[in-house]
Parts: structure tokens; sequence; C-alpha cells
């Protein structure tokens, strides 16, 4: 069975390049006959904007992208995501890091944009003491030597040198996960097939594809597509705060047509695509690699067209 999909952080309303990852995941599902997925991915309480994880379902269903299941919401499995992290301090795939916020090992952090594993290495013992003391820490994931590469539906082979990769945080001192985490678990849990979203999570893609592995879930390790970043005329990318699609009052037609539009290069000539278009004629390959100028003459043309 195919599973997509759709997985935004409540951070503000949606917008362009929201909707067009949205439309995508929806499509592809529907095209195969699978099943489409709505998780809000609220890890980051300090982000959440009050009403947004709302906006966001009820949006969906304005523009007829009907999810089958969700929607999930990830502040409330935090029970699922510790019992995963502690599989992998078990595998030892992952390690406690006692480094907590404060201290400097944490400011050298910040700044050289990387941890330095001081962690990794400590004694038994030094960990046993730690845990009898209390001391908070979170979990961070062991990221092995060598190198992980993966194939991106749209950018073919991805390949990263693994001493590149930072030994992210799974799961914060106060329990919580951190998007890598609970993201592959719940897309492991969830039975996703096909993961479409946007090029700016490429970074983060063989994190996740080293911790499938630590799981022992290499079996059901998903297709990734990468889609192209949204840009403005001036070449530069689109500000989420500039292209929130509640705001300017377009047909939901109109504007989903348009993002619909945004890095497909349609297999047949057409001017108005409806939904069952797509459903009808989409197809990851016909997806580009390069970036998508967003001009809103052309969307001002489709909504007096719809
Ligand atoms: N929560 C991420 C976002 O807000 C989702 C990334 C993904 O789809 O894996 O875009």
């Amino acid at each position: 069975m195919f599973v997509t999909r759709f997985a935004p952080s409540p951070t503000g309303f949606l917008h362009l390049g929201g909707l067009r990852t949205a439309l995508f995941s929806y499509v592809l599902a529907r095209s195969r006959r699978g099943k489409f997925i709505l998780r809000i991915e609220d890890t980051d309480s300090k982000r959440t904007v009050p009403g947004a994880a709302e906006n966001l379902a009820s949006i969906l269903n304005i523009f007829g992208l009907t999810y089958d299941e969700g929607p999930f919401i990830q502040s409330q499995r935090a029970s699922i995501y510790r019992q995963h992290a502690e599989k992998l301090l078990d595998n030892d795939a992952a390690y406690r890091c006692f480094c907590s916020a404060n201290t400097s090992a944490d400011t050298a952090v910040k700044k050289s944009g990387g941890y330095d594993r001081r962690c990794r290495h400590i004694s038994v013992t030094t960990i046993t003491e730690n845990l009898q003391k209390n001391l908070p820490y979170s979990i961070r994931l062991k990221i092995p030597e060598g190198r992980t590469s993966f194939v991106d539906l749209i950018h073919a082979k991805l390949e990263f040198a693994n001493r590149a990769l930072d030994d992210s945080i799974l799961l914060k001192s106060d329990g919580l996960p951190t998007y890598h985490l609970a993201n592959v678990v719940d897309d492991k849990l969830m039975g996703v097939t096909h993961i479409l979203r946007g090029e700016e999570w490429i970074p983060s893609t063989p994190k996740h594809v080293l911790l499938y592995r630590a799981f022992g879930w290499e079996d059901s390790m998903p297709k990734f597509a990468h889609v192209p970043l949204l840009i403005n005329k001036n070449g530069q990318k689109l500000s989420k705060r500039h292209s929130d699609v509640n705001e300017k009052g377009y047909l939901p037609e109109a504007l989903l047509n348009f993002v619909g539009m945004l890095g497909f290069t349609p297999p047949i000539s057409k001017e108005i695509w409806l939904l069952d278009d797509f459903i009808e004629h989409f197809n990851v390959c016909h997806l580009s690699k390069s970036a998508a100028i967003v001009s809103y003459d052309q969307l001002d043309r489709l909504n007096r067209l719809h």
C-alpha cells in the first residue's frame, strides 16, 4: 500500500510552499489508490503558534485534500518517542549527553555548529554516577563513520560524508523528542512509503536514513522526494509570511492550480488544472530539480480563469 503524509509544524499558517507539498503528497497517494495522512509536528513548543494546527487541518479540507488518517499530534505521543530513544541506547546507536543547556559544551556547540561528542566517550562508571545524582541528560544519535547515501526520486543519488553530520539530539533533557526522532518513528509506525517534502530537509535525510538503520528498519525505508524551493522574481527564497494562503482571498481552485504548476512540468498541455487532473497526471518524474519562481501575475490570471 502506498502511504504518504503531510507533516507540517504549526509554526504559522499554511503558506504556498506548504500547500504545494500537501497537494503533491495527496495526489501521489490518490494516484496510486494509497493513503494520505496528516501529522502535526509540534514537538518544538516554543515555536508553536496557537490555532495553527487547527487552521492547517481545516484548510486542507477547504482545498479538498482530505486525509484518511490523523491528524496525529506529536506532542501527544511523547512516551512512544521516549521508548524508541531508549531502544537506541540499548542498541548502542545513541548515547546520553550530560552537557546541559548552560554548560560551556553547549555554547561550543552553538559556535561551531556541531557537538564535540565529549559524552560519547564517558565511562560506564561516570554514566552510572551521573544517573545516581539525577543529572539531566539528552539522548544523541551516534553517527557512525563512513558515508550515507540515498536515492532521491527527484535529485537521484545523494551522498554525504558522515563526519559532516552532527550527533544530533534525539530526545531532549525534558524527555521530549526533537524533529529527527519523532519524524522517523512516526513515518515508520504510520507505514509511510513515500516522503515528499521541501528541499530544505535534504540535510536531515542522511540522519533519518541512519536512524532507520539504527532501529533495524532498513527494509521499510521510505522513498524520498525533495521538491525544489520557491523563489520570488529576484531569486530570493519566498518568505513564509508573505505567502500565507489564507490572506489574499484567492479562489481555492486557482491557488491549487497555481501551486501545482510550481516545479511541475505537466505531461499534457492544459491550462486549467483541477485536483482530479493532478491525480490523473501527476508523477514525481515530472518534478523539476531547480527552484520554481512564484509569479503573482500568473496567480491573478488563474484566479480570473477559474
Ligand atoms: N515538520 C516539518 C515541516 O514543518 C516536516 C518535514 C517533513 O515532512 O519531514 O516542514
